[in-house]
C-alpha cells in the first residue's frame, strides 16, 4: 500500500501524513526533509545557491543520518531547498531513495505514506491512493507565522506570506516535477478545517480507494 501526498507549504500535508501512518501502520517519509537537508548543506558549506554542480553532488551524498541535521525546519532553510529542487540533477539523485523507500517499507509496516510536492505525478504515480492537501495562501500564511511566533520568532505576518508565496510559485512554475495535483488525486481544502476533521476525512477517501488498507 502507498499513499501519495502532495501540496503547498503548510498546508497540513505533515500533520496528516504522521496520523495516517501511526493509524494504518505505514511507514512514512517526509521529502521535503530530503530537499532540506540538500539546502541545509548549501547554506552550511557556504556554497553559491545558483552553483548547480556543487548541489548536485551534495544531493548525491546524502546519507540517512543528514535527515536529522539540526534546524532543517528553519525558514531560509525552505527558500534554499526551493531553490536547489528546481535543479533537475537534485531531483534524480533523491528519486531512487524516495521510490525504493515506497516499495520497501521498514519491517513490521503494511505500507508506505510519503508526503512532498511530485509524490502522486513523479515519485510514486501507481500509488492506489493519492491526497492533494492544500488551503488559501493566507490560511497557510497563518499557520506557518503562529507556529514561528510559537517558537519565540518574532517575524511578521507580512515576510511569511511574502516567503510563502515566493516559494509556492517557484516551486509550482519550475519545469522539472512542479508542484500540481495528480489528475487522478483528491484534493481537502483545509483552509476551515481542524487537523481532526482533515484526518476523518483523508480516512473516508482512502477506505473508499483502498478497503483493503484497513485489513490488519
Ligand atoms: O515540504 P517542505 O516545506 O519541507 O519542502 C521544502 C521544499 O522542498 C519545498 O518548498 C519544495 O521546493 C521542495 N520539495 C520538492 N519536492 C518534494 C518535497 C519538497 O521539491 N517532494
Amino acid at each position: 500500500m502507498i499513499i501519495a501526498i502532495d501540496g503547498p507549504a503548510a498546508a497540513g500535508k505533515g500533520t496528516l501524513a504522521r496520523h495516517l501512518a501511526v493509524e494504518l501502520r505505514l511507514a512514512y517519509l517526509d521529502t521535503g526533509l530530503l530537499y532540506r537537508a540538500v539546502g541545509k548543506k548549501v547554506l552550511s558549506l557556504g556554497v553559491d545557491l545558483e552553483d548547480i554542480a556543487r548541489a548536485e553532488s551534495i544531493s548525491k551524498a546524502l546519507k540517512p543520518a543528514d535527515l536529522e541535521i539540526d534546524g532543517l525546519r528553519a525558514d531560509d532553510v525552505a527558500q534554499a531547498a526551493s531553490k536547489v529542487s528546481a535543479i533537475p540533477g537534485v531531483r534524480a539523485a533523491l528519486l531512487e531513495f524516495q521510490r525504493s523507500f515506497a516499495k520497501s517499507p521498514l519491517k513490521g509496516k503494511k505500507g508506505s505514506i510519503l508526503d512532498g510536492r511530485d509524490i502522486g505525478t513523479v515519485v510514486c504515480p501507481d500509488a492506489p491512493v493519492k491526497l492533494f492537501v492544500t488551503a488559501s495562501t493566507e490560511v497557510r500564511a497563518q499557520r506557518r507565522f503562529k507556529e514561528l511566533q510559537d517558537r519565540g520568532s518574532t517575524v511578521i505576518y507580512a515576510r511569511v506570506l511574502e516567503d510563502m508565496n515566493e516559494r509556492d510559485a517557484r516551486d509550482s512554475s519550475r519545469s522539472v516535477a512542479p508542484l500540481e495535483q495528480a489528475e487522478d488525486a483528491v484534493k481537502i481544502d483545509t483552509s476551515v478545517m481542524d487537523a481532526e476533521a482533515v484526518f476523518e476525512t483523508a480516512m473516508g477517501i482512502i477506505l473508499a480507494a483502498a478497503p483493503e488498507v484497513n485489513v490488519f
